[in-house]
């Protein structure tokens, strides 16, 4: 056993705090990271808030994560010391079901390991990258390309496939137009990959203030959602919508959007039902459906995407103690595009 500094949620409605956790000893497959980088996701936020279901406490967050491999176990044959690596919201997962064998663990119909608040194969609870090490099974390890920082990586192994998934399976690409709802942590990222894949991107954004950034991640239209003639005016418009909203939306509003088979996904996970209008749905043929993250093989591809696109997270890099700080601007939207915290302060 290794015990590492981390920082931790201690109830539902109590700040973060440093702490201490126990990681397992390195097994024949795993790998032994010694975190550097941990991008703050929204999800962070709902889990420890309890928001998704009950945990159990103390619980460390945090599933964007760079480091460096720090020591291999004997089986271990894809990374050696000192290789940089990343570790996105998976740990590990059934590896038989019919969607683990086709290679999209992260549908495993058994439910994937979450890499926090999962249950772990030797019956403990997961615990995530707001921590100085972490101890994975080799399988479910990244390999950050050398063109992109640990620091700009991190948001990557969440906020990246997240966006990058929907938009490759609905085949986001020149002749397409496709909008983005919300511009936060996963939507910066989602705008900057839907335009390097060559569609016609629009920020769909509750109001303008963030307009100029959004064209200059690559958005050729930024409306306001504030405003009641973004939905006349862009009425029928969009082959496909990447909604990353924390909160619910009025989905038959952004319904109206769609052009004949468009299609929107949300990837945005806030706890409460929604309702939706099958009207809404029968006319123009469309489809209202989500998206979970990416599979391990996916999340390599879009690393390797991302470094020949030159893309990467716009990063507010933050100390440990600033968590609970972030937390709040976060939920305020004050967030320019994701804060990352510096593991080099809990050490
Ligand atoms: P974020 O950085 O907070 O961004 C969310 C954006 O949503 C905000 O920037 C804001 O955009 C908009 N927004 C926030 N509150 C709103 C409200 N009340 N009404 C309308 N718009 C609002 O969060 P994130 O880290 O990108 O995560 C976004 C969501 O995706 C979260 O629910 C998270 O849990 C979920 N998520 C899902 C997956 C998955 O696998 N499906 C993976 C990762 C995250 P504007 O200011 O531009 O309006
Ligand atoms: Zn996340
Ligand atoms: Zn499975």
């Amino acid at each position: 056993m290794l015990t590492v500094n981390a920082y931790a949620a201690l109830s539902a409605t109590e700040p973060l705090a440093p702490t201490t956790i126990e990681r397992r000893d390195v097994g024949p497959k795993d790998v032994l990271i010694e975190i550097r980088y941990a991008g703050v996701c929204h999800s962070d936020i709902h889990a420890v808030r309890g928001e998704w279901g009950q945990l159990t406490y103390p619980q460390v967050v945090g599933h964007e994560i760079a480091g460096i491999v720090a020591e291999v176990g004997s089986e271990v044959t894809r990374y050696a010391v000192g290789d940089r690596v990343g570790v996105g919201c998976m740990v590990n997962s059934c590896r038989k079901c019919e969607n683990c064998l086709a290679g999209l663990e992260n549908y495993c119909l058994a439910g994937f390991t979450a890499t926090y608040t999962g249950l772990d194969r030797d019956g403990t609870i997961t615990q995530g990258g707001y921590s100085t090490h972490v101890v994975v099974v080799e399988d479910f390890v990244l390999r950050i390309p050398d063109a992109i920082s640990l620091e700009k990586a991190a948001p990557l192994l969440c906020a990246g496939i997240t966006t990058y998934s929907p938009l490759a399976h609905w085949n986001a690409g020149p002749g397409k137009k496709v909008a983005v709802v919300g511009l936060g942590g996963l939507g910066h990222l989602a705008v900057k990959v839907a335009h390097a894949m060559g569609a016609e991107v629009t920020v769909l954004s509750r109001t303008l203030a963030k307009q100029d950034d959004g064209l200059a991640f690559g958005a050729a239209d930024y409306r306001a959602t504030a405003d009641p003639d973004t939905f006349t005016e862009l009425a029928n418009t969009f082959d496909l919508i990447i909604n990353t909203v924390s909160a619910n939306i009025d989905v038959d509003a952004y319904l109206s959007l769609l052009r004949l088979d468009g299609t929107l996904v949300s990837v945005g996970a806030a706890p409460e039902p929604l309702p939706v209008s099958v009207v809404s749905l029968v006319g123009n043929r469309r489809s209202f459906t989500g998206s979970t993250i990416g599979s391990i093989s996916e999340t390599q591809e879009m690393l390797d995407f991302c470094a020949e696109h030159s893309i990467v997270p716009e990063t507010e890099l933050i100390a440990a103690k600033e968590i609970n700080e972030a937390f709040d601007r976060v939920l305020s939207s004050d967030v320019r595009y994701r804060f990352v915290i510096d593991i080099a302060t809990l050490a």
